[in-house]
């Protein structure tokens, strides 16, 4: 199959966006154009509830919104399912004492999404280190209405995880710079311009390594009970086998990380980890695969590591 033709099988994803909007007012809104609640492949009238993540609307893989009053006025966000899984794992409660680090954070699409759950309230940490896009992250959380939301300009790997302001850091975000191999279907617009069609090992090998170090990184924070680590590629190389690595760390170890538990990742999702490249086949069961071929998505990986004293208890 071509990248074209996986495409046209991917609906085009709506995310209410609940800083100013509702999932109630949004479907009346459509209805009153004409829509219909039905399969979102069946007509380009026709548009559905997301089963997974709250908030998120489907609609015919044709169908246009970059145009639309509500994307200009930030009432819906154009983000990939896939690409929502990780601020919907992570779970941040709406609670003022709540504080959240998204390391890696432009465009900004996680970041929004972090901020309604969050209820636009407490305090979320949105670090970029490239002076471009961090002039876009800007622009996108205006838009987007977050309020809760301090954006930094820093390179998060210099960041140390003794200052004083992350001290009550709970949970993390990290999505970082990957191949993006998995996507065929670029919705989410600016993307990170060094994203190559080049696989080659070397490349592979390096982001991988810099992958690692960004897991430890966040495992420092003396605070943080509860990391998700994303990617949008569909290499074993920088999903499962960096996972692997991260957890035989002295952080992981001495920070008694652990991956959560199925009950806690998107338990009714049904494509998992790849289990020959996992200790265990629970371990391979924890962590969160999306494949263009058969799930509607982009390709895309989610993991979540808790602290075993934490007990997981986030979103399901
Ligand atoms: N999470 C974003 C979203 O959903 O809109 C997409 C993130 S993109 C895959 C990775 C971003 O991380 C890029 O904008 C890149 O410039 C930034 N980045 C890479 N390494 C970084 C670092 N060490 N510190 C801060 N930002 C970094």
């Amino acid at each position: 199959q071509t990248d074209d033709s996986r495409a046209a099988q991917i609906p085009r994803y709506v995310r209410v966006n609940r800083n100013c909007w509702t999932t109630e007012k949004a479907v009346e809104t459509f209805a009153s154009r004409g829509y219909e609640l039905a399969d979102p492949l069946s007509s380009y009238k026709a548009f559905a509830k997301d089963e997974h993540i709250p908030d998120l609307l489907a609609f015919h893989p044709q169908v246009q919104f970059a145009e639309d009053a509500l994307y200009k006025e930030g009432k819906i966000i154009l983000q990939d399912k896939a690409s929502c899984f990780p601020a919907h794992v992570l779970a941040p409660p709406a609670d003022e004492g709540c504080h959240v680090i998204d390391a890696t954070a432009a465009p900004g699409n996680k970041t929004s999404h972090l901020s309604a759950l969050m209820g636009n309230k407490g305090r979320l940490y949105a670090f970029e280190r490239d002076r471009k896009r961090f002039s876009t992250l800007k622009m996108m959380l205006a838009k987007a209405r977050c309020k809760n939301v301090e954006a930094v300009n820093a390179d998060f790997l210099t960041t140390s995880p003794t200052d004083e302001r992350y001290s009550k850091v709970t949970h993390i975000l990290l999505d970082p710079s990957c191949s993006g191999s998995g996507i065929v279907n670029r919705m989410d617009h600016l993307l990170e311009s060094d994203t190559q069609e080049d696989e080659g090992q070397d490349r592979l090998a390096k982001l991988a390594a810099f992958q690692l170090m960004m897991i430890r990184h966040a495992m420092k924070f003396p605070s943080v009970k509860r990391i998700v680590y994303s990617t949008c590629s569909i290499h074993a190389i920088e999903n499962e086998r960096v996972v692997r690595q991260a957890l035989e760390t002295p952080e992981a170890t001495d920070g008694h990380f652990a991956l959560a538990p199925l009950a806690d990742v998107l338990p009714t999702w049904r494509r998992r980890g790849l289990v020959e490249e996992m200790n265990s086949p629970d371990d391979a069961q924890s962590l969160v695969r999306c494949s263009p071929d058969g799930d509607a998505t982009n390709g895309f990986f989610v993991c979540l590591f808790v602290t075993k004293h934490d007990g997981g208890g986030g979103a399901a």
